[in-house]
């Protein structure tokens, strides 16, 4: 398994039946840009299994997390999903993809619309105080289908502000929106439909964004956003007004 780094899980959380996340150590010879995903997974019969994982912690952390899913026969995430402390996961050395902010044109406000584990990378992105000093405000969009699906909830209404080393920016300017499509909530609807009833309201000038979901809602959410006048980034280096990242392969 030279080819891979192995850590070791120091934490795990079950959010419930269909989500958990967990820590795990962090080599210091691996580096990342906040938004990026890496091959992560377990050797299974002598081989390693993998699948792409968004990084959920901040390229500044000694550690490293990750945000699952847990597909009941999926084949990573029904063994994944039974990590505990102490145990072994398989890292691939070389981080990718395409969600990260120097792929975006300047602008004012940074939107983040995520739905289920695509809220993974924005964990990350939302740590960086660099997003802090290239946008004046940061909203995080997160839709789920319940209640119980907003995982870190408590530590995005609470827990980061309370952060020492972003604590202030956050303050200042992020703002967490969560959504829910099957519950009574505060906010329901689809992203699709919050942009439609104005809810969300996008400006090609001034606004920028960032996608991760399924890809039905990625291309539902492209289609908006090129009517409204927004340019999708090539990536590699050609920066636009807006990127995006699969959540999972359907
Ligand atoms: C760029 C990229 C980044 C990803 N980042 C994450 C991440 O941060 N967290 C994460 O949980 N998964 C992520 N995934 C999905 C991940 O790679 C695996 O698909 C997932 O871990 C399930 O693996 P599996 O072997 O158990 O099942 P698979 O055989 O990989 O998947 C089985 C089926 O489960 C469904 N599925 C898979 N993943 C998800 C998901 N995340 N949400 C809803 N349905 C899903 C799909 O219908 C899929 O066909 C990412 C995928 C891509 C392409």
């Amino acid at each position: 398994m030279a080819k891979f780094i192995e850590e070791r899980v120091t934490k795990v959380i079950h959010w419930n039946e269909r989500l958990f996340s967990f820590r795990c150590t962090r080599n210091n010879s691996f580096r990342f840009q906040n938004g990026h995903f890496v091959m992560l997974g377990l050797e299974v019969e002598g081989k390693p299994l993998l699948r792409a994982y968004s990084i959920a912690s901040a390229n500044y952390d000694d550690y490293l997390e990750f945000f699952s899913i847990k597909v009941p026969d999926g084949p990573l995430t029904s063994r994944l999903q039974h990590l505990k402390e102490g145990e072994s996961v398989l890292m691939s050395q070389k981080p990718v993809g395409t969600l990260v902010i120097d792929d975006l044109n300047p602008g004012k406000s940074l939107y983040l619309l995520a739905t289920g584990t695509g809220l993974a990378p924005f964990l990350s992105i939302i740590k960086d105080p660099d997003a802090y000093e290239r946008f004046d405000k940061i909203k995080l969009i997160h839709c789920v289908r319940k209640k119980e699906d907003l995982a870190y909830f408590d530590y995005l209404t609470q827990g980061l502000i309370e952060s020492e080393y972003i604590g202030d920016h956050v303050k200042a300017k992020f703002e967490y929106i969560p959504t829910v499509t099957r519950e009574s909530f505060k906010t329901t609807g689809r992203i699709t439909q919050l942009i439609e009833k104005g809810d969300l309201e996008l400006d090609p000038q001034s606004d920028r964004v960032m996608l991760c979901g399924s890809q039905s809602m990625l291309k539902d959410v492209s289609q908006l956003l090129n009517s409204l006048g927004f340019q999708v980034s090539s990536g590699q280096g050609s920066p636009g007004d807006y990127v995006f990242e699969r959540a999972f392969v359907e």
